[in-house]
């Protein structure tokens, strides 16, 4: 099957060269890892809820105006990106104190922020992806001063679009990691989201249990992870077959 060239190869997608020139193809993998790769287990049928609730959120955002890299989805694994020039940053949305936050200061997960946070990380396995400020970004090139304004203001508005939709469905959005790449057109380079935005991504809580509906479930040992990413797929309208997600768990979920 997979004869055509492999681009690149992360923890959890693979990028292929795509039909046409600026095309790549994005595929999700069962694979999860997490603490930098310390741990590793594969979980079937999370690439196919990924991919999914991937394109569905790069669709929605598409629509309120946020340029993505996102063009088809192309089968249960795939889907059709342009390809861009990734801008080595994670950019972390914050609403609530959890993970490397509650930690880092010593806070209490669960207690809302006075306001939204965005944090830069510096995308490098090697330094286990150390945190960065706005200085250290334009210092070092890894994106000018327009291009973090960019960011910024596009993270805000995801972050807004993104709480309300979950809210919606009874989910609180926690906080979550965004990727955003350089797009060559012409003589014109434009600043758009990236990579993905699935439960591998974001935290996801629950509005009435506080139940965790994310990666969380893997980090923090809690089991039922395909079932958790399958409960987001289903508040978010999208059906899925019993084979297209793996032959665990329940058979057909119905909306
Ligand atoms: O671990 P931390 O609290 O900094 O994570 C913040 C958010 O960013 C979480 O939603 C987590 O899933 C996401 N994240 C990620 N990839 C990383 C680091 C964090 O998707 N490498």
């Amino acid at each position: 099957m997979n004869r055509r060239r492999r681009v690149y190869e992360g923890k959890a997608k693979v990028l292929y060269e795509g039909p046409e020139p600026g095309t790549l193809v994005q595929h999700f993998k069962d694979d999860a890892t997490a603490n930098n790769n310390a741990k590793r287990a594969r979980f079937e049928g999370k690439g196919v809820l990924n991919n999914r609730i991937s394109e569905f959120l790069f669709i929605k955002l598409g629509e309120i105006g946020v340029p993505t890299h996102f063009i088809r989805r192309l089968n249960m694994r795939e889907q059709l990106i342009r390809e861009v020039e990734i801008i080595p940053l994670e950019v972390v949305v914050r609403n609530v104190v959890a993970g490397s936050l509650a930690k880092r200061l010593g806070l209490e997960e669960g207690t809302a922020l006075p306001r939204s946070i965005v944090e830069f990380y510096y995308k490098n396995d090697e330094l286990e992806d150390p945190m960065v400020c706005e200085e250290h970004i334009t210092a070092f090139g890894w994106a000018n001063p327009q291009e973090i304004d960019d960011i910024m203001a596009l993270s805000l508005r995801i972050n807004d679009f993104l709480t309300g939709l979950f809210l919606g469905i009874g989910i609180r959005l926690v906080d979550f990691k965004i990727e955003f790449g350089r797009l060559y057109e012409n003589d014109m380079v434009r600043t758009v989201l990236a990579d993905e935005i699935s439960p591998d991504s974001c935290r996801l809580w629950d509005v009435q249990t506080q139940d965790k509906l994310d990666k969380d479930r893997f980090r923090r040992d809690l089991g039922g992870l395909v079932d958790a990413y399958r409960e987001v797929a289903r508040r978010l309208g999208i059906i899925f077959e019993a084979s297209e997600v793996g032959a665990t768990g329940p058979v057909l979920v119905k909306g």
